[in-house]
């Protein structure tokens, strides 16, 4: 179940002082959707917020979606491949930029595979790198929303 940016609100200095770049509701908003990083608001980092912050964390979600925040309903796809040339990272591929698709080529983020989209390689994801890019280029160009961002 996706978190509520209302229930991550609750944990947040509450101020509006606006140093992550929103509001607070908007930085929980932020925060569900996987676009920021607790870390990015500098009052959670102060000792009074330590119990918050831990709490934020544990709302956060974990594991595989935690990588790229990317959900992907298959269901929706019709392996149209508008997120695969979006992607500036699929982009690299060769192949891609040369109009061919990713057929052969491995060091793609998204590939088409049997007329369905697949996240082959979610560590070359910009969301993933060490600094992430909050990236949603192949989520606002996919038109079936097949898709998805966690939040
Ligand atoms: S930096 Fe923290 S306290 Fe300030 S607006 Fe952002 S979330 Fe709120
Ligand atoms: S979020 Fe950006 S980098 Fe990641 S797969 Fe989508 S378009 Fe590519
Ligand atoms: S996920 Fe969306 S944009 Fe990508 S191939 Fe499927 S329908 Fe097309």
């Amino acid at each position: 179940m996706p978190v509520s940016p209302f229930q991550i609100y609750t944990l947040l200095p509450k101020t509006n002082c606006k140093k992550c770049g929103y509001i607070c509701m908007g930085f929980a908003a932020a925060l569900a959707s996987m676009e920021a990083r607790p870390e990015d608001c500098p009052e959670l980092l102060k000792p009074e917020f330590a119990e918050n912050l831990k709490k934020i964390k544990e709302l956060l979600p974990t594991g595989e979606k935690a990588e790229t925040g990317l959900i992907i309903t298959e269901e929706r796809c019709i392996g149209c491949g508008v997120c695969v040339v979006v992607c500036e990272e699929n982009r690299a591929s060769e192949e891609i930029a040369a109009g061919k698709g990713p057929r052969f080529d491995a060091a793609v983020v998204l590939r088409v595979e049997d007329g369905v989209i697949k996240l082959v390689s979610p560590e070359k994801c910009k969301r993933t790198f060490k600094t992430p890019v909050f990236c949603r280029a192949c989520v606002e160009h996919c038109p079936t929303g097949a898709i998805e961002l966690v939040g």
